[in-house]
């Protein structure tokens, strides 16, 4: 892999489905783009998902290509497991300063064989799937991780050098170090993403019980490829016969500072009821909710079908999840349709419907503004949605605020145009023309 230049036309923060399109635009109108991404892998939350609603499609089975064209385009030099440190504006353009971390091996030699892994005898919680399974002290990051190169955890490795003697291109270098990187670029494009609220925000919901469950390990549960290859419960690997959602678990809820909409909880939630009604034979799955916001193409009609297909949605305020014998939970709640009538039911497992904040913060950065929420700030929401509150910095996707997967790539994508046009306006070039000319 050549070497980073010092010279781009836009630098991409985040390898996520916002990035990766943004970074995709820029590329294919002829700019030439470095894409950040702090993770081993590009891909973001989408390539860990199961399926996507409201068409069902497989996540990674469509997120995969998307990652594939962003690693091989031309024009897309693409930085895993780095960090933006600092961003500097300039008259004209940014100076940007990255951390690269190392892998503790040559990229251009590893040829993602695996031989490392399997010969690793360290095991740590995976976690790319939520900690639900297990990865070795090295490891490629999952199956469909790009690049297929394999990273070394140096807080966990003992370095008994089994992983050396068996890999076949002597790849290794436990010497490495991070390196720090200067580049030039014109114009910035943030696409950072989002993290759900810790599960024990809301003590109440008990959320550090082990068969209380996050929704992106539902996802990976219910993936294929995902720790167990199908849905059982965590504490005890029980086969769950009856499944309770509690909506809006960390979203418009002033007291845990999370005051708005998460905008896909309804949706992922009725996706997830839906594919378990699929998935379990006969299982009871209820979604407690305050009200169902189906808001996209076609996402009220998926509702209607969850509801046709035995999914149960009962207006209610989940007032607490206590534990019961065997790890199976009691869950209190006000019926809201029946004046407000206290209940108890007891469940299997419970999932959280938690609401999205963001990944990133901009503070010490770059100097761009934030919401009181924390996802950047777009002064010019109406008209210019993507305008960050520093000239030349866009923004896309989630890091702006929660949404979709399709508003995710229509807004990347409004952010690739923005920076296009602002790099034309200031006639920034990455390289001389005759360089350009010759890639
Ligand atoms: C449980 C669940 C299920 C969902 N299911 C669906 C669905 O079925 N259909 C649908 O349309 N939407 C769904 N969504 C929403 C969907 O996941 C998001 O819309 C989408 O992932 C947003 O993409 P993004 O690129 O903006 O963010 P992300 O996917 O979060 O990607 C951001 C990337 O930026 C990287 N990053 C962060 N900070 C830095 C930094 N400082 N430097 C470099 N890189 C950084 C991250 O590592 C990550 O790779 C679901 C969400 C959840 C929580």
């Amino acid at each position: 892999m050549a070497d980073i230049r010092d010279r781009y036309d836009a630098l991409v923060i985040g390898g996520g489905i916002a990035g990766m399109q943004a970074a995709l635009d820029l590329g294919e109108q002829g700019f030439e783009v470095l894409l950040v991404e702090r993770t081993p892998s590009i891909g973001g939350v989408m390539v860990g998902l199961n399926k996507v609603f409201p068409t069902l499609d497989c996540s990674s089975c469509i997120c995969t290509p998307r990652m594939a064209e962003s690693a091989h385009h031309p024009r897309i030099r693409l930085q895993t497991y780095t960090e933006v440190r600092h961003v500097e504006a300039l008259g004209t353009g940014f100076r940007v300063e990255l951390d690269c971390k190392p892998r503790y091996l040559d990229e251009e030699t590893c040829i993602g064989c695996d031989e490392c892994e399997l010969a690793c005898p360290i095991e740590v919680p995976h976690e790319f799937d939520y900690g639900l399974g297990a990865r070795r002290a090295i490891y490629i990051p999952h199956g469909n991780a790009i690049p297929q190169k394999a990273v070394l955890d140096v807080e966990h490795c003992i370095f008994c050098g089994k992983c050396e003697r068996v890999c076949p291109t002597n790849c290794l270098d436990f010497t490495a170090e991070s390196r720090t990187v200067h580049v030039d670029v014109g114009a910035v494009i943030v696409a950072t993403g989002f993290e759900i609220l810790p599960m024990g925000t809301k003590p109440e919901y008990g959320g550090r019980l082990p068969n209380v469950m996050n929704p992106m390990a539902m996802e990976r549960i219910q993936s294929s490829n995902g720790p167990y290859g199908r849905v059982l419960r965590p504490a005890d690997g029980k086969i769950p016969r009856s499944i309770a959602y509690i909506q809006c678990a960390g979203s418009r809820d002033r007291s845990i500072g999370v005051p708005y909409c998460s905008r896909v909880c309804c949706m992922y939630a009725l996706k997830q009821a839906l594919l378990l009604r699929h998935y379990i034979h006969d299982v009871d799955v209820t979604l407690y909710y305050m009200d169902i916001r189906a808001f996209g193409k076609g996402y009220e009609q998926f509702y209607r079908r969850a509801v046709a297909e035995g999914v149960k949605v009962v207006k209610g305020k989940v007032a607490r999840v206590t534990e019961a014998e065997n790890f199976d939970l009691l869950l209190r709640v006000e019926l809201l349709d029946e004046g407000g009538r206290v209940d108890e039911h007891r469940y299997d497992l419970v999932v959280l419907s938690q609401g999205l904040i963001p990944a990133w913060h901009a503070d010490g950065i770059i100097d761009i503004e934030e919401d009181a929420d924390g996802f950047v700030h777009t002064p010019e929401i109406k008209l210019n949605p993507s305008f960050t509150t520093m000239p030349g910095v866009f923004v896309g996707g989630v890091a702006a605020g929660p949404k979709d997967i399709p508003d995710a790539i229509v807004e990347a994508g409004e952010a690739a145009m923005a920076a296009a046009n602002y790099l034309k306006r200031f006639r920034w070039r990455s390289r001389t023309p005759a360089a350009a000319v010759a890639v």
